[in-house]
């Protein structure tokens, strides 16, 4: 069975938090002399001298309600990278844990770890890009803190199978982490209405990719309230900035546009898969449930460089295991995507 105490960190377990002055006084008062702030004010149009909420509660008083889940048990990153490396950094003991991998996924998972010193255990997927459930269970030890799990799945594009990640999720001591950056545009529904069933998910989902706001960091992981008070116990205390607040709260209201986005792409994104069928080099276009295709090649190299020289960037994934030949090509706008198309006309 599933208890935080048996996974967390000693150190974590003992950590008193920073407070911040915005932590000590959270009423509304007249004059602010509490936080070293500029108080004439910022060299801008706009002001920014105050620091921002730590706890951001706007922003997820709105996404509780596009997301259905209560604000405490949201916790927002600087990107979903940030949520990463807090995992790590909260359950993780450097030298001693592991986490488990399966490849090929996003690489922020391996880098993660590494940067914090805890083994990534890799069960590669199937060659469907599947969960090898049971190999997953094979390199379980107790030491095994978090086991990663991107679906829809970058590179690859497909979903994992539910089933798998239930039983992962029914089983296994620690924490799954189920990363559904791409889920906007998925046919699979959101892992979110199973964190009431199970204590150790976090679901993990990002204003970067449908929500049109990379630039902007801001990643949302969702958990139980014990899950999410420990990263915000661990977390640096303003880490979502006051412009990215503004902006991710204003960007949240205009759902509408962004899901006539999202019914867009997936059309443009079903058009490429047909037209690009028709090219000789295409020897596979694996089903995608994201805003981006894997296709198989028969030279991802030359046909990347070729691209660059017309100034159209694509990813090559060829030297990723079980993504040989592949190119994993983002959907862009009509324009983008036909400008692809007659480039790959003129390659021979
Ligand atoms: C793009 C992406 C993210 C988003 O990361 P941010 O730091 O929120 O921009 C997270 N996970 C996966 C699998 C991604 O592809």
């Amino acid at each position: 069975m599933f208890d935080i105490n048996n996974i967390l960190r000693e150190n974590i377990k003992n950590l008193v938090p920073y407070s911040s002055a915005r932590d000590e006084f959270k009423g509304e008062a007249s004059i602010y002399l509490d936080a070293n702030e500029n108080a004439f004010g910022s060299p801008l149009d706009k002001a920014y001298n105050r620091y921002p909420d730590p706890m951001q509660y706007q922003v997820k008083m709105r996404l509780s309600e596009i997301k259905g889940v209560p604000a405490r048990n949201i916790f927002l990153g600087n990107g979903s990278d940030e949520a990463i490396d807090i995992l790590f950094r909260s359950f993780c003991n450097p030298g001693v844990d592991n986490v488990i991998l399966v490849p090929p996924t996003y690489g922020m998972y391996e880098v993660s770890a590494n940067i914090n010193d805890v083994e990534a255990r890799k069960v590669p997927l199937t060659e469907e890009y599947q969960l090898n459930v049971e190999g997953i269970s094979e390199a379980i030890d107790k030491n095994t803190k978090l086991i990663f799990i991107c679906s829809p799945n970058n590179p690859t594009g497909n979903s994992i199978n539910r089933d798998d990640i239930e039983t992962l999720l029914a089983n296994f001591s620690g924490i799954i982490v189920v990363d559904e950056a791409y889920i906007n545009f998925s046919r699979q529904k959101t892992f979110i209405q199973e964190l009431t069933e199970y204590a150790n998910l976090v679901v993990m989902q990002t204003l970067s990719k449908a929500w049109g706001l990379a630039g902007l960091r801001v990643g949302m992981a969702f958990a139980s309230e014990e899950i999410i008070e420990v990263m915000n116990k661990v977390k640096p205390p303003y880490n979502i900035n006051e412009a990215s607040q503004q902006l991710a709260l204003q960007a949240l209201q205009n759902t509408d546009l962004v899901n006539l986005w999202i019914k867009e792409l997936l059309a443009e994104r079903d058009k490429l898969v047909l037209k690009l069928k028709d090219f000789d080099f295409v020897l596979d276009i694996y089903p995608s449930d994201a805003n981006f295709i894997l296709v198989k090649t028969t030279d991802a190299k030359g046909i990347y460089n070729f691209l660059v020289g017309y100034g159209i960037i694509v990813r090559d994934r060829s030297k990723v295991e079980l993504c040989q030949g592949s190119l994993r090509i983002t959907v862009g706008t009509p324009d983008e995507n036909q400008k692809l198309l007659e480039t790959l006309q003129l390659y021979k």
